[in-house]
């Protein structure tokens, strides 16, 4: 086939109601397609000030160093730990799903010596068991996962993980990837070190950018290390140079991407943190009963289910994929199945920023009463 023959891009108008991205509201879409400027441009530093101030908004924090990294919510994991750790440090991942099981293998590849605490699929820590983990060996740092989509469960008690790790001289790492923007978050009275999250989850924005926040402990930390970040493009120190006070060139930030988070954020801010919250645990809540009267009841137990990400399970009597498949061809709706240990067992049905819309709810609930009456 020849190039020159490809027809116009004409994707179809998804409804976006998997674990993400999120539907992307038209006012973010239209900051997007505005002309561009350069990287040093005096009117992009102060769009720069902007966004970080209103990343400081959502984090609910006071940290200097808080910036949306170059990349998607992986990329600002990656950062977290490549800039906290040194060869041979010795770091403990909480594990309960799958995005821990991917920090694991990223604080192996910075040559930390990794200890894992394990969870099933679904549950959630005891802040005393960790804590218990804590005092058994001098680790550099804590990572877990705030709300882990791969399973629909929230860590509760993050304020007294990060203080029973301070107590050990050990740093909090928080992947608040599908938590922040969606149910509280809050950085600076939990004591959190560093968090990081991602455009298109809560946030409703393409992705491509991974909100990430420093506190002056961890900043100081990274600024004393005895050897370079192994990973030049997420160093912090670097990163620092443009995003503080300096504004030298470090790598060309994807304007555009800037341009998309900071309408996103706006949006965030004009509707407010509280209300935002309510909003999205309010059409959860709408979602859990329909599932309820489907006979497909979450996964996880109410006090610890995520209001952004629900896991119905599924009896095993028909074909998730292929109604999967009908909701998609059939109701342009995208939900996700489950992976893992949880593969042919739960759905992932997000309800994340945008997309948490009362409509959305009644829609998916609806196509999916029709599409299981019809299986076979
Ligand atoms: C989506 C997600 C990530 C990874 O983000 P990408 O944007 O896919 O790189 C990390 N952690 C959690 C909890 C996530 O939900």
């Amino acid at each position: 086939m020849q190039v020159t023959s490809f027809k116009d891009l004409n994707p179809s108008p998804r409804i976006l109601l998997g674990p993400g991205p999120s539907m992307v509201p038209a006012r973010v879409l239209r900051a997007m397609s505005m002309p561009l400027i350069g990287h040093l441009d005096p009117e992009f530093l102060r769009l720069m000030d902007e966004v970080q101030q209103l990343l400081r908004f959502v984090f609910q924090t006071q940290n200097e160093l808080t910036i949306p990294v170059s990349g998607t919510g992986s990329a600002g994991m990656e950062a977290a730990l490549c800039n906290l750790i040194e060869p041979g440090e010795r770091v403990l991942i909480a594990i309960n799903g799958y995005f821990g099981e991917r920090m694991y293998e990223m604080a192996k590849r910075y040559g930390a010596k990794v200890d894992r605490l394990d969870r099933p699929w679904g549950q959630v820590f005891d802040p005393d068991e960790i804590e218990s983990t804590l005092s058994k060996a001098s680790y550099k740092l804590l990572a877990l996962v705030h709300a882990e989509t791969s399973t629909g469960a929230r860590q509760p008690g993050i304020q007294e993980i990060a203080a029973a790790a301070h107590r050990y001289g050990t740093l909090l790492v928080l992947d608040t990837v599908t938590s922040l923007g969606g149910l509280p978050v809050e950085i600076d009275a939990w004591d959190v070190d560093i968090a990081y999250s991602g455009s298109q989850k809560n946030l409703s924005c393409p992705p491509g950018l991974a909100p990430l926040t420093v506190s002056p402990r961890a900043r100081t930390i990274i600024r004393n290390r005895r050897t370079p970040v192994a990973n030049w493009y997420l160093d912090l120190s670097l990163l620092d140079k443009y995003w503080g006070n300096e504004r030298t060139y470090h790598h060309t930030a994807p304007i555009s991407s800037n341009y998309a988070l900071r309408e996103g954020l706006r949006m965030v801010a004009e509707e407010g943190l509280q209300a935002r919250f309510d909003r999205h645990q309010a059409n959860a809540r709408l979602l859990w009963q329909g599932l309820e009267e489907l006979d497909l009841p979450p996964l996880v137990r109410e006090e610890i289910r995520l209001p952004t990400l629900t896991t119905p399970q599924l009896p095993g009597t028909f074909d998730e994929a292929a109604i999967r498949r009908r909701l998609l061809d059939e109701f342009n709706l995208e939900i996700a199945g489950g992976f893992g240990p949880l593969k042919g067992k739960v759905w992932r049905i997000g309800l994340m920023g945008f997309s948490s819309r009362r409509e959305n709810v009644t829609l998916l609930l609806a196509a999916l009463k029709e599409v299981l009456a019809a299986a076979p």
